[in-house]
Protein backbone atom coordinates (compact mmCIF):
# COMPACT_ATOMS: atom_id res chain seq x y z
CA UNK A 1 0.00 0.00 0.00
CA UNK A 2 2.78 2.46 0.86
CA UNK A 3 4.54 2.06 -2.53
CA UNK A 4 1.67 2.44 -4.19
CA UNK A 5 0.58 5.30 -2.91
CA UNK A 6 4.45 6.78 -2.77
CA UNK A 7 4.16 6.22 -6.60
CA UNK A 8 1.21 8.46 -6.76
CA UNK A 9 2.56 11.58 -5.19
CA UNK A 10 4.03 13.76 -8.09
CA UNK A 11 7.66 13.70 -8.53
CA UNK A 12 10.37 15.46 -6.89
CA UNK A 13 12.40 17.61 -8.95
CA UNK A 14 15.77 16.39 -10.38
CA UNK A 15 18.72 17.48 -7.47
CA UNK A 16 21.78 17.68 -9.74
CA UNK A 17 25.26 17.34 -8.94
CA UNK A 18 26.24 20.94 -9.57
CA UNK A 19 23.86 23.31 -12.06
CA UNK A 20 24.43 26.76 -12.83
CA UNK A 21 23.51 29.15 -10.03
CA UNK A 22 22.80 32.88 -10.82
CA UNK A 23 23.30 35.55 -8.38
CA UNK A 24 21.09 37.91 -10.61
CA UNK A 25 23.34 40.83 -11.16
CA UNK A 26 23.79 39.21 -14.50
CA UNK A 27 21.26 40.07 -16.98
CA UNK A 28 22.29 43.64 -16.63
CA UNK A 29 25.89 42.96 -17.96
CA UNK A 30 24.04 41.09 -20.89
CA UNK A 31 21.65 43.90 -21.01
CA UNK A 32 24.52 46.56 -21.42
CA UNK A 33 25.68 44.53 -24.44
CA UNK A 34 22.55 44.47 -26.43
CA UNK A 35 22.17 48.13 -25.61
CA UNK A 36 25.57 48.92 -26.62
CA UNK A 37 25.37 46.72 -29.78
CA UNK A 38 28.95 44.62 -28.56
CA UNK A 39 26.99 41.21 -29.71
CA UNK A 40 30.46 39.68 -30.59
CA UNK A 41 33.06 37.94 -29.12
CA UNK A 42 34.97 41.45 -27.97
CA UNK A 43 33.39 44.30 -25.82
CA UNK A 44 33.45 46.01 -22.61
CA UNK A 45 32.01 42.73 -20.71
CA UNK A 46 35.15 40.93 -21.96
CA UNK A 47 37.53 43.15 -20.75
CA UNK A 48 35.65 44.13 -17.58
CA UNK A 49 35.29 40.30 -16.84
CA UNK A 50 39.11 39.61 -17.20
CA UNK A 51 39.39 43.02 -14.74
CA UNK A 52 37.37 41.02 -11.95
CA UNK A 53 39.21 38.20 -12.50
CA UNK A 54 42.61 39.47 -12.97
CA UNK A 55 41.71 41.43 -9.23
CA UNK A 56 40.38 38.26 -7.87
CA UNK A 57 43.32 36.36 -8.14
CA UNK A 58 45.64 38.82 -7.19
CA UNK A 59 49.47 37.84 -7.35
CA UNK A 60 49.79 40.65 -10.93
CA UNK A 61 48.46 37.81 -13.57
CA UNK A 62 47.10 38.58 -16.85
CA UNK A 63 44.12 37.04 -17.94
CA UNK A 64 42.69 36.18 -21.43
CA UNK A 65 38.69 35.11 -21.72
CA UNK A 66 38.03 32.27 -23.87
CA UNK A 67 35.61 29.93 -24.79
CA UNK A 68 36.20 27.29 -23.22
CA UNK A 69 38.99 26.00 -20.68
CA UNK A 70 39.07 23.13 -23.27
CA UNK A 71 40.44 25.87 -25.64
CA UNK A 72 42.03 27.45 -22.58
CA UNK A 73 44.87 24.32 -21.91
CA UNK A 74 45.28 24.16 -26.07
CA UNK A 75 46.39 27.36 -26.11
CA UNK A 76 48.35 27.00 -22.99
CA UNK A 77 50.25 23.66 -24.75
CA UNK A 78 51.31 26.02 -27.72
CA UNK A 79 52.70 29.00 -25.61
CA UNK A 80 54.54 26.33 -23.75
CA UNK A 81 55.87 25.26 -27.06
CA UNK A 82 55.01 21.85 -27.08
CA UNK A 83 55.09 20.38 -30.50
CA UNK A 84 54.21 17.11 -32.85
CA UNK A 85 55.79 14.05 -31.59
CA UNK A 86 56.61 15.96 -27.53
CA UNK A 87 55.78 14.36 -24.74
CA UNK A 88 53.12 15.99 -22.16
CA UNK A 89 52.61 14.73 -18.75
CA UNK A 90 49.02 14.71 -17.69
CA UNK A 91 47.51 13.53 -14.13
CA UNK A 92 45.56 10.11 -14.73
CA UNK A 93 42.35 11.14 -12.49
CA UNK A 94 40.82 14.25 -14.38
CA UNK A 95 37.98 14.87 -16.83
CA UNK A 96 39.45 13.86 -20.42
CA UNK A 97 39.49 17.58 -21.16
CA UNK A 98 42.98 17.66 -19.44
CA UNK A 99 44.34 15.37 -22.11
CA UNK A 100 42.49 16.11 -25.18
CA UNK A 101 44.53 18.88 -25.69
CA UNK A 102 47.59 17.21 -26.21
CA UNK A 103 46.02 14.87 -28.82
CA UNK A 104 44.88 18.07 -30.87
CA UNK A 105 48.44 18.82 -31.00
CA UNK A 106 50.03 15.48 -31.99
CA UNK A 107 52.02 15.01 -28.90
CA UNK A 108 51.85 11.96 -26.34
CA UNK A 109 50.57 12.00 -23.01
CA UNK A 110 52.26 10.32 -20.17
CA UNK A 111 49.96 9.62 -17.12
CA UNK A 112 50.48 9.90 -13.66
CA UNK A 113 48.80 8.81 -10.76
CA UNK A 114 47.25 10.16 -7.60
CA UNK A 115 48.66 10.36 -4.00
CA UNK A 116 45.79 9.48 -1.49
CA UNK A 117 45.86 12.72 0.56
CA UNK A 118 44.82 15.51 -2.48
CA UNK A 119 43.79 12.66 -5.12
CA UNK A 120 46.03 14.55 -7.09
CA UNK A 121 49.09 14.30 -9.33
CA UNK A 122 51.80 11.93 -6.99
CA UNK A 123 55.15 14.21 -6.89
CA UNK A 124 56.92 10.22 -6.83
CA UNK A 125 55.43 9.12 -9.56
CA UNK A 126 55.73 12.36 -11.59
CA UNK A 127 59.56 12.24 -10.96
CA UNK A 128 59.61 8.58 -11.59
CA UNK A 129 57.79 9.40 -15.15
CA UNK A 130 60.33 12.02 -15.67
CA UNK A 131 63.07 10.09 -15.28
CA UNK A 132 62.00 7.66 -17.65
CA UNK A 133 61.49 9.75 -19.99
CA UNK A 134 64.57 11.53 -20.16
CA UNK A 135 66.18 7.83 -19.71
CA UNK A 136 64.25 7.02 -23.21
CA UNK A 137 65.75 10.31 -24.83
CA UNK A 138 62.68 12.91 -24.23
CA UNK A 139 62.38 15.37 -21.91
CA UNK A 140 58.31 16.22 -21.09
CA UNK A 141 57.61 19.50 -22.53
CA UNK A 142 55.04 20.38 -20.19
CA UNK A 143 53.23 19.21 -16.87
CA UNK A 144 49.72 19.12 -16.51
CA UNK A 145 48.80 19.02 -13.10
CA UNK A 146 45.04 19.40 -11.89
CA UNK A 147 43.37 20.31 -8.40
CA UNK A 148 40.22 18.02 -8.79
CA UNK A 149 37.17 18.89 -7.14
CA UNK A 150 38.60 21.91 -6.25
CA UNK A 151 41.30 20.33 -4.04
CA UNK A 152 44.73 22.08 -4.50
CA UNK A 153 47.31 19.83 -5.72
CA UNK A 154 50.75 19.36 -3.58
CA UNK A 155 52.15 22.58 -5.31
CA UNK A 156 55.29 22.65 -3.05
CA UNK A 157 56.05 19.51 -3.68
CA UNK A 158 55.07 19.19 -7.54
CA UNK A 159 56.63 22.53 -8.26
CA UNK A 160 60.16 21.62 -6.88
CA UNK A 161 60.43 18.50 -9.23
CA UNK A 162 59.07 20.98 -12.10
CA UNK A 163 62.02 23.26 -11.29
CA UNK A 164 64.80 20.11 -10.83
CA UNK A 165 63.89 19.23 -13.98
CA UNK A 166 63.11 22.59 -15.68
CA UNK A 167 59.44 21.74 -17.03
CA UNK A 168 56.72 23.98 -17.05
CA UNK A 169 53.64 23.78 -14.89
CA UNK A 170 50.03 23.63 -16.96
CA UNK A 171 47.77 24.55 -14.22
CA UNK A 172 44.29 23.17 -14.68
CA UNK A 173 42.42 24.98 -12.49
CA UNK A 174 39.23 24.05 -14.30
CA UNK A 175 37.72 22.85 -11.12
CA UNK A 176 39.11 25.30 -8.76
CA UNK A 177 38.61 28.69 -8.98
CA UNK A 178 37.90 30.44 -5.18
CA UNK A 179 40.72 27.39 -3.68
CA UNK A 180 43.90 27.89 -2.21
CA UNK A 181 47.08 26.66 -1.58
CA UNK A 182 49.23 28.37 1.22
CA UNK A 183 46.66 31.06 0.82
CA UNK A 184 47.75 31.25 -3.09
CA UNK A 185 44.63 31.21 -5.20
CA UNK A 186 44.31 28.28 -7.45
CA UNK A 187 44.79 29.59 -10.81
CA UNK A 188 48.05 31.42 -10.24
CA UNK A 189 50.29 28.42 -8.94
CA UNK A 190 51.29 26.89 -12.61
CA UNK A 191 53.39 28.88 -15.60
CA UNK A 192 50.14 29.05 -17.18
CA UNK A 193 46.85 28.89 -15.74
CA UNK A 194 43.62 27.39 -16.80
CA UNK A 195 39.81 28.05 -15.61
CA UNK A 196 36.02 26.69 -16.70
CA UNK A 197 32.87 28.41 -16.56
CA UNK A 198 31.11 25.84 -18.34
CA UNK A 199 27.63 25.20 -16.73
CA UNK A 200 28.40 23.08 -13.61
CA UNK A 201 31.43 24.62 -12.85
CA UNK A 202 31.59 26.95 -9.42
CA UNK A 203 31.22 29.73 -11.62
CA UNK A 204 28.94 29.92 -15.37
CA UNK A 205 29.61 32.05 -18.08
CA UNK A 206 26.90 29.34 -19.83
CA UNK A 207 30.37 28.04 -21.44
CA UNK A 208 33.63 29.70 -21.25
CA UNK A 209 37.07 29.49 -19.81
CA UNK A 210 39.90 31.58 -19.19
CA UNK A 211 43.81 31.60 -19.30
CA UNK A 212 45.58 32.81 -16.76
CA UNK A 213 49.33 34.36 -17.29
CA UNK A 214 52.26 35.61 -15.31
CA UNK A 215 52.98 38.24 -18.35
CA UNK A 216 51.15 40.27 -20.72
CA UNK A 217 52.97 39.30 -23.12
CA UNK A 218 51.93 35.64 -23.19
CA UNK A 219 48.22 36.76 -22.72
CA UNK A 220 48.59 39.37 -25.63
CA UNK A 221 49.61 36.19 -27.24
CA UNK A 222 46.93 34.34 -26.21
CA UNK A 223 44.14 36.54 -27.28
CA UNK A 224 46.08 36.79 -30.58
CA UNK A 225 46.01 33.18 -31.33
CA UNK A 226 42.52 32.99 -30.43
CA UNK A 227 41.23 35.46 -32.49
CA UNK A 228 42.33 33.90 -35.55
CA UNK A 229 45.90 34.95 -35.15
CA UNK A 230 45.65 38.40 -37.50
CA UNK A 231 48.71 39.92 -38.46
CA UNK A 232 48.43 43.95 -38.26
CA UNK A 233 47.53 44.82 -41.38
CA UNK A 234 44.67 46.62 -43.27
CA UNK A 235 43.85 43.43 -45.05
CA UNK A 236 43.47 39.68 -43.88
CA UNK A 237 47.03 38.44 -42.69
CA UNK A 238 48.65 35.61 -41.27
CA UNK A 239 51.63 34.14 -40.48
CA UNK A 240 50.39 31.67 -38.00
CA UNK A 241 47.71 29.37 -37.37
CA UNK A 242 44.75 30.88 -35.21
CA UNK A 243 41.84 29.64 -33.84
CA UNK A 244 38.21 30.80 -32.99
CA UNK A 245 38.85 30.94 -28.98
CA UNK A 246 38.07 34.26 -27.90
CA UNK A 247 35.18 34.65 -25.62
CA UNK A 248 31.60 36.29 -26.56
CA UNK A 249 30.97 39.58 -24.91
CA UNK A 250 27.16 38.26 -23.92
CA UNK A 251 29.00 35.45 -22.03
CA UNK A 252 31.32 37.91 -20.25
CA UNK A 253 28.17 39.87 -18.85
CA UNK A 254 27.22 36.60 -17.19
CA UNK A 255 30.40 35.92 -16.03
CA UNK A 256 30.85 39.83 -14.66
CA UNK A 257 27.34 39.05 -12.49
CA UNK A 258 28.76 36.03 -11.63
CA UNK A 259 32.07 37.30 -10.10
CA UNK A 260 29.59 39.45 -7.60
CA UNK A 261 28.65 35.87 -6.23
CA UNK A 262 31.55 33.87 -6.32
CA UNK A 263 32.84 34.13 -2.79
CA UNK A 264 29.26 33.48 -1.22
CA UNK A 265 28.93 30.41 -4.01
CA UNK A 266 32.45 29.33 -2.51
CA UNK A 267 31.05 29.37 0.87
CA UNK A 268 27.40 27.67 0.16
CA UNK A 269 29.63 24.84 -1.67
CA UNK A 270 31.44 24.40 1.45
CA UNK A 271 28.89 24.30 3.78
CA UNK A 272 27.41 21.75 1.56
CA UNK A 273 30.40 19.82 1.91
CA UNK A 274 30.26 20.61 5.81
CA UNK A 275 26.23 18.98 5.82
CA UNK A 276 28.05 15.37 4.56
CA UNK A 277 30.62 15.47 6.95
CA UNK A 278 28.17 15.82 9.70
CA UNK A 279 26.31 13.40 8.50
CA UNK A 280 28.85 10.58 8.15
CA UNK A 281 31.10 11.25 11.11
CA UNK A 282 29.50 8.52 12.90
CA UNK A 283 29.45 6.19 9.83
CA UNK A 284 31.61 3.46 9.56
CA UNK A 285 33.24 2.73 6.14
CA UNK A 286 32.52 5.98 4.48
CA UNK A 287 35.22 8.73 4.44
CA UNK A 288 34.22 11.97 3.13
CA UNK A 289 37.17 13.78 0.83
CA UNK A 290 38.54 16.83 2.90
CA UNK A 291 41.24 18.70 3.03
CA UNK A 292 44.65 16.91 4.30
CA UNK A 293 46.22 20.00 6.44
CA UNK A 294 45.57 23.99 6.88
CA UNK A 295 47.40 24.75 3.55
CA UNK A 296 44.53 23.30 1.40
CA UNK A 297 41.28 25.60 0.72
CA UNK A 298 39.11 23.30 -1.37
CA UNK A 299 35.89 25.51 -3.14
CA UNK A 300 34.43 22.02 -2.55
CA UNK A 301 33.45 22.17 -5.84
CA UNK A 302 32.00 18.71 -5.59
CA UNK A 303 31.78 16.62 -2.64
CA UNK A 304 33.01 13.25 -2.69
CA UNK A 305 33.08 10.15 -0.34
CA UNK A 306 35.27 7.00 -0.84
CA UNK A 307 33.16 3.77 0.45
CA UNK A 308 34.09 0.13 1.45
CA UNK A 309 33.38 -1.58 -2.08
CA UNK A 310 32.41 -1.29 -5.69
CA UNK A 311 29.30 -2.94 -4.79
CA UNK A 312 28.26 -0.60 -2.16
CA UNK A 313 28.90 2.23 -3.94
CA UNK A 314 26.85 1.30 -7.14
CA UNK A 315 24.00 0.36 -4.38
CA UNK A 316 23.71 3.56 -3.13
CA UNK A 317 24.24 5.60 -6.77
CA UNK A 318 21.35 3.46 -7.87
CA UNK A 319 19.09 4.75 -4.67
CA UNK A 320 19.72 8.05 -5.33
CA UNK A 321 19.11 7.57 -9.05
CA UNK A 322 15.84 6.46 -7.64
CA UNK A 323 14.67 8.92 -5.70
CA UNK A 324 15.82 11.62 -9.09
CA UNK A 325 19.14 12.56 -7.69
CA UNK A 326 22.01 12.64 -9.37
CA UNK A 327 25.41 11.00 -8.49
CA UNK A 328 28.41 9.84 -10.40
CA UNK A 329 31.36 7.62 -9.71
CA UNK A 330 34.68 9.44 -9.23
CA UNK A 331 36.55 10.26 -12.70
CA UNK A 332 37.45 7.37 -14.55
CA UNK A 333 41.74 7.82 -14.96
CA UNK A 334 43.13 8.22 -18.25
CA UNK A 335 44.81 5.37 -18.32
CA UNK A 336 41.82 3.56 -18.36
CA UNK A 337 40.27 4.89 -20.67
CA UNK A 338 39.79 3.15 -23.94
CA UNK A 339 41.01 6.54 -26.08
CA UNK A 340 44.14 7.00 -24.43
CA UNK A 341 45.22 3.40 -22.50
CA UNK A 342 48.08 2.41 -25.19
CA UNK A 343 49.83 5.73 -23.85
CA UNK A 344 52.24 5.39 -21.02
CA UNK A 345 51.59 5.42 -17.31
CA UNK A 346 53.26 5.94 -14.22
CA UNK A 347 52.14 4.93 -10.64
CA UNK A 348 50.11 2.10 -8.67
CA UNK A 349 46.09 1.53 -8.56
CA UNK A 350 44.96 4.93 -6.08
CA UNK A 351 43.23 6.25 -8.62
CA UNK A 352 41.69 3.37 -9.87
CA UNK A 353 40.58 2.31 -6.21
CA UNK A 354 39.25 5.73 -6.04
CA UNK A 355 37.39 5.07 -9.64
CA UNK A 356 36.01 2.22 -7.94
CA UNK A 357 34.68 2.83 -4.97
CA UNK A 358 33.84 6.72 -5.13
CA UNK A 359 30.90 9.21 -5.43
CA UNK A 360 30.08 12.64 -6.07
CA UNK A 361 27.42 14.21 -4.17
CA UNK A 362 24.92 17.08 -5.16
CA UNK A 363 27.01 19.79 -4.25
CA UNK A 364 25.14 22.66 -5.83
CA UNK A 365 25.46 26.20 -4.13
CA UNK A 366 21.53 26.34 -5.06
CA UNK A 367 20.42 22.95 -3.04
CA UNK A 368 17.47 23.86 -0.89
CA UNK A 369 16.60 22.21 2.62
CA UNK A 370 14.24 20.38 1.18
CA UNK A 371 17.14 19.03 -1.13
CA UNK A 372 18.96 18.03 2.00
CA UNK A 373 16.04 16.28 3.25
CA UNK A 374 15.46 14.54 0.73
CA UNK A 375 19.05 13.41 0.20
CA UNK A 376 18.91 12.49 3.93
CA UNK A 377 16.05 10.71 3.61
CA UNK A 378 18.02 8.36 0.83
CA UNK A 379 21.46 8.19 3.50
CA UNK A 380 19.26 6.83 6.60
CA UNK A 381 17.74 4.31 4.25
CA UNK A 382 20.68 2.86 2.87
CA UNK A 383 22.43 3.07 6.00
CA UNK A 384 19.56 1.83 8.46
CA UNK A 385 19.42 5.68 10.44
CA UNK A 386 16.13 6.08 12.06
C1 LIG B 1 35.53 21.27 -17.03
C2 LIG B 1 36.94 20.88 -17.07
C3 LIG B 1 37.76 21.22 -18.14
C4 LIG B 1 37.25 21.81 -19.42
O1 LIG B 1 36.60 23.00 -19.31
P1 LIG B 1 35.50 23.40 -20.42
O2 LIG B 1 35.24 24.82 -20.12
O3 LIG B 1 34.31 22.53 -20.17
O4 LIG B 1 36.10 23.18 -21.76
C5 LIG B 1 39.10 20.90 -18.07
N1 LIG B 1 39.60 20.28 -17.01
C6 LIG B 1 38.86 19.92 -15.96
C7 LIG B 1 39.49 19.25 -14.80
C8 LIG B 1 37.48 20.19 -15.96
O5 LIG B 1 36.73 19.80 -14.93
Amino acid sequence: MLYICKKIQPVDNKIWLSSPHLGGGEQKYVQEAFDSNWVAPLGPNVNGFEEDLGKYLQDNVFVGALSSGTAALHLGLILLGVERGDEVICQSMTFSASANPIMYLGATPVFVDSESDTWNMCPVSLEEAIKDCIVKGKKPKAIIAVHLYGMPFKAYEIREIADKYEIPILEDAAEALGSTYKGQKCGTIGDIGVLSFNGNKIITTSGGGAIVTRSKELKDKAVFLSTQARDNAPHYQHSEVGYNYRMSNICAGIGRGQMEVLDHHVGLRRAMHSFYETYFKNIENVIVFSEPRDDFYSNHWLSCIVMDSYESREKLRLLLESENIESRPLWKPMHLQPVFEMFPYYGGNISETLFQKGLCLPSGSNLSERDKERITAVFNDFFRVS
